[in-house]
């Protein structure tokens, strides 16, 4: 049986205002639907996985691809296709003359950016960061004339954090997403909002639900296409694919958005979520080889890559286009005892691969097969931070980017933080003042000598979930230093997988990160925010079914609290217990939450859980009195508040529903929830003002919500 890691269990979110019961809440009263897509993939992965595109000659289907003056993409994945793709790029030499003039009409043009996120990729299992159980070749030839990042580290290994931190370059801490499942804030300026100020053509393709546009990642794009069903029908099933698409779906949408966008600089972010659990390919899959399900899901991930670096290359943009490919976090794979990622903080779950491909670089390889450009750059690793020629004839308007030459490997640890500014830096647009991060460009060039980064690094999720410590991390050279109960200080130069704790061999060492560490988080508080955004229903049943509910809004006690590293094996019981709840074996469920509070009475989700297991088994009166005792431990908990109050909305005592959810928009004003149930509960009072006005407020709070439009039309003709 998976764990309940297996569906990102550290889906959650912080401050209260969450109810695990909008679920059954908005199955009854409302939905949020999402807005129609622009750019929408019709296939299903069917269509895609079987299709024979990936056995077809693309030489059989040229007449379309003359058409197109750049090549339909086309897949090579064999030696024996090398001679196929070898013949139809041959005709299209012939036919429609070099790659290159098809991509110099746009030479006047500022250089695109494709950025690739391949969601979970943990650096240390390509073959380019010295992985050998597998190989990895197309991942590994993204880098081939470009630079591989070989200490790059993600600022929180969690999904829409992660990549809320590289979009904005900002510290988690500052731009306050430090959840899956929150809402990024309004008026954040991130390198899509720039780059289209700057007349880039901009496009996101999604490929999990955890970067839905509802969320708010969607600023400065043009199109943003992440086609998941929010349809309400009660508790989401993490399971389900509407929660995500292959990448292979994913891929195909950003393909076709590139080919009718030719002929203008772009933006075009892609999102792989294959290589996260619960994987896609068959166990067997992975049996037959020999080797992990990871590891097979990421040789899927590979080919992908493969075929689209291809395509790129047919169609002029990898002539013409920065390229930087990155995992937003790793996976923990068993590593100190964790399976996915979230929970801590170590280098299974921080390291990631970054890898850049320059602009009019690499024009020599575009007919390598996987496996020779894999020993080509193995090869040149070899050969260390050697500053390399840029040879190249692409020029844009103002500037000249022969005279550029880049390091094929840098050594020095740097942040996701920093991709964005060092992105702006190449295309010489100024960085925002909000942006944080550290421009690496001067380094990549090897005009400035390598200076240590610090790189700050962070998880909340125990103190968020738990009332537990939180974990926060500081990276300078080959030390990192751990901040918790039982702090931690390693060489990672020497002990990668961080098992030799350091603290009181080198206590100065430790106490000097100690101190940088504070430094960052003074020198990058966050400005006050009022309060915690507002989600809509479905977001609410999706985050609840997806295993979180804050325990508490996160603030002044988040380094006291135990360590989370003392209460792993609780955490474990946790999931396990919550897995059984989401699978609907509530007499399993039950008796887990039992259990944990029988060791640890304070942990307000498991004793939230429970009092659902007690209603699911129609016990209300036992899930009152735990959801009563939740709020009597920690009054702050407004899910407590709003489940009693739906209980008593559906009994029909709108009175006692009322006072809770005047309880509940007292926790959290801007709760949609709060707002439509009370206005709800009005309504059967005869209060119709105030009914009116909280379904303003709630409408305002989703407004994609059509029952909440419609509530509002209804009362407004009473
Ligand atoms: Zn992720």
């Amino acid at each position: 049986m998976p764990s309940l890691a297996d569906f990102e269990a550290k889906y959650r979110v912080s401050g209260a205002g969450l109810s695990s019961r909008s679920a059954a809440f908005s199955r009854h009263w409302g939905t949020d639907r999402a807005p129609p897509k622009q750019v929408r993939a019709r296939f299903t992965p069917s269509d895609i996985l079987t299709s024979d595109d990936m056995t077809r000659c693309p030489l059989f289907v040229l007449p379309r691809r003359i058409a197109l003056c750049g090549a339909e993409p086309f897949r090579a994945q064999s030696a024996r296709w090398t001679l196929c793709v070898a013949l139809t790029l041959s005709f299209l030499v012939i036919l429609c003359g070099p790659l290159t003039p098809c991509a110099a009409q746009d030479a006047a043009q500022p250089a695109s950016v494709i950025l690739i996120s391949l969601d979970t990729l943990r650096a240390g299992h390509l073959s380019a960061y010295g992985y050998t159980k597998i190989h990895t070749p197309h991942i590994d030839s993204f880098a081939q004339g470009g630079t591989l990042f070989a200490h790059a580290e993600a600022q929180i290994p969690l999904t829409l954090p992660s990549h809320l931190s590289l979009f904005t370059s900002t510290y988690p801490f500052q731009n306050l997403v430090e959840e899956n499942g929150e809402r990024v804030p309004a008026g954040v300026v991130t390198i899509a909002s720039v780059l289209q100020s700057r007349g880039y053509k901009t496009a996101a393709f999604i490929g999990s639900d955890f970067l839905d546009r509802r969320y708010g990642l969607d600023r400065g794009f043009d199109d943003y296409d992440s086609p998941f069903a929010n349809e309400t029908t009660g508790v989401a099933n993490p399971l389900a694919m509407r929660m995500r698409r292959d990448g292979a779906l994913v891929v195909r949408a950003a393909r076709q958005w590139l080919g009718a966008h030719r002929g203008q600089p772009v933006f075009v972010f892609v999102h792989l979520f294959d290589l996260h659990m619960p994987y896609t390919l068959p166990a067997e899959v992975a049996r037959r080889q020999g080797i992990s399900r990871y590891d097979a899901q990421l040789e899927y991930v590979d080919r992908l890559m493969g075929s689209f670096q291809q395509e790129l290359v047919q169609s002029g943009w990898w002539e013409k286009s920065l390229v930087v490919l990155f995992g937003d976090h790793g996976e923990g794979l068993g590593d100190h005892q964790e399976t996915d990622h979230g929970y801590y903080i170590y280098e299974s779950t921080l390291h990631v691969p970054l890898i850049v491909h320059w602009p009019g670089k690499d024009r020599n390889s575009k007919l390598e097969t996987g496996k020779s450009k894999l020993e080509t750059r193995n090869s040149k690793f070899e050969t260390g931070t050697s500053a390399r020629d840029a040879s190249s004839d692409f020029r844009f308007s103002s500037f000249d980017f022969r005279a550029l030459s880049f390091t094929d490997r840098v050594e020095t640890p740097a942040g996701l933080i920093d991709v964005a500014p060092t992105i702006l830096d190449y295309l010489r647009i100024s960085a925002p003042a909000s942006f944080q991060g550290v421009s690496q460009l001067g380094a990549l060039q090897a005009r400035e000598p390598a200076t240590p980064r610090a790189v700050y690094s962070e998880s909340l999720y125990a103190h968020d979930a738990f009332g537990w410590a939180s974990l926060r991390a500081l990276r300078v050279g080959k030390y990192k230093y751990i901040q918790a109960p039982k702090a931690e200080l390693y060489d990672l130069e020497s002990d990668l997988r961080e098992q030799v704790n350091l603290l009181h061999i080198n206590a100065a060492m430790a106490a000097e990160l100690q101190n940088e560490l504070a430094k960052v988080l003074t020198r990058y508080a966050p400005s006050p925010r009022a309060t915690p955004p507002a989600l809509s229903p479905e977001t609410l049943a999706e985050l609840e079914s997806l295993g979180y509910l804050a325990a508490e809004p996160r603030g002044k006690i988040e380094n006291s609290g135990p360590d989370p590293k003392d209460r792993f094996a609780e955490f474990e019981l946790y999931q396990s217990a919550f897995l059984a709840f989401l699978e609907e074996h509530t007499a399993d469920a039950l008796p887990k939450f039992q259990l944990i509070l029988k060791s640890d009475p304070q942990n307000t989700l498991a004793r939230f859980h429970l009092g659902e297991c007690y209603l699911r088994l129609k016990k209300p009166q036992d899930a009152l009195r735990e959801w009563s005792t939740v709020l009597k431990l920690n009054p702050q908990y407004a899910p407590a508040a709003e489940a009693i109050g739906q209980y008593w909305l559906e009994q029909g005592d709108y009175t006692k529903a009322r006072r809770r959810f005047q309880q509940v928009l007292a926790l959290t004003p801007d709760s949609y929830g709060g707002h439509f149930q009370l206005a709800i509960a009005d309504e059967h009072l005869g209060l119709l003002p105030e009914a009116r006005q909280h379904l303003e407020t709630a409408c305002k709070i989703a407004p994609h919500d059509e029952d909440c439009a419609r509530e509002l039309k209804s009362l407004s003709q009473k």
